[in-house]
């Protein structure tokens, strides 16, 4: 099996390094990951300015753009000949849960693997302090590989692990996508040249009380969060009950199930 690992925090990043050995022997690991940290960039890809790619080893690769460009390129690219049987993105330091997902550049490079039709894994460790020991969740992104040489992932779906702070590695829930209270924080400040700046996104972890969710397994259990996520982002339900709303110019011969 040919493994891709990447992720949002950059090649450097402890995270990747502990993922990157602990899925020695499972297979071919590659790496190609961005050459500094790229949190929070979500999907973008770089479409106006040219990527480098650096070699850092035998089959590691570093480029100067997003966790997107860099499963793109390595599936497109590095390894066209041969591309991954799997892309595992992290491990992320720092919670990517509910709401986060729709930011997180580790999901994304995920997100990017399964529109390139690969099987993907985005991993995140839940701590928020600046030093963190990746070795359980190491251990468990491990197991959650070898569990996917015998099960396969339907197409357009992805697994996105959770690992709390305080796991053992050892036991794990299915959940799905939670919801995040609305922190909504904004701090204002004056600059030394007495203009205004904003700095957003402050470390709000409430979370709505969702049972079967991943913000509650991970915060309320402290337990290892596994949820499916689908790229397919229609909402069905809505969408047949607006096959009824009588919208002038609604073409609905042919968009019925
Ligand atoms: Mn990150």
């Amino acid at each position: 099996m040919r493994i891709l690992v990447t992720n949002d925090d950059g090649f450097h990043a402890a995270g990747l390094q502990a993922l990157w050995q602990s899925l020695e022997g499972l297979g071919e690991v590659w790496v190609v990951a961005p050459d500094r940290e790229r949190s929070g960039v979500s999907h973008s890809i770089t479409l106006h300015s040219p990527l480098r790619i650096h070699r850092q080893g035998e089959r590691a690769f570093t480029v100067d753009g997003t966790p997107a460009d860099c499963v793109y390129l390595a599936a497109n690219h590095v390894l066209r000949e041969a591309p991954p049987d799997l892309v595992v993105s992290g491990i992320n330091h720092g919670p990517n849960l509910a709401d986060d997902i729709t930011y997180s550049g580790t999901v994304a490079a995920a997100l990017e693997a399964t529109m390139l039709g690969i099987p993907a894994v985005a991993v995140s460790l839940c701590v928020r302090s600046r030093t963190a020991d990746f070795s359980a969740s190491a251990r468990f992104t491990r197991s959650v590989v070898r569990g996917l040489e015998r099960h396969r992932l339907p197409a357009g779906v992805l697994l996105n692990v959770n690992v709390p702070e305080a796991s053992d590695g050892a036991s794990y829930r299915i959940t799905r996508q939670g919801r995040r209270s609305y922190g909504r924080e904004v701090i204002a400040n004056t600059d030394p040249r007495g203009r205004p700046y904003y700095w957003i996104g402050g470390d709000e972890q409430a979370h709505e009380d969702r049972p079967g969710s991943d913000a509650n397994a991970v915060n309320d259990e402290t337990i290892i969060s596994v949820t499916p996520l689908h790229l397919d982002m229609t909402h069905d339900p809505t969408r047949e009950a607006m096959l009824r709303w009588d919208l002038p110019g609604a073409v609905l011969r042919g968009s019925e199930r």
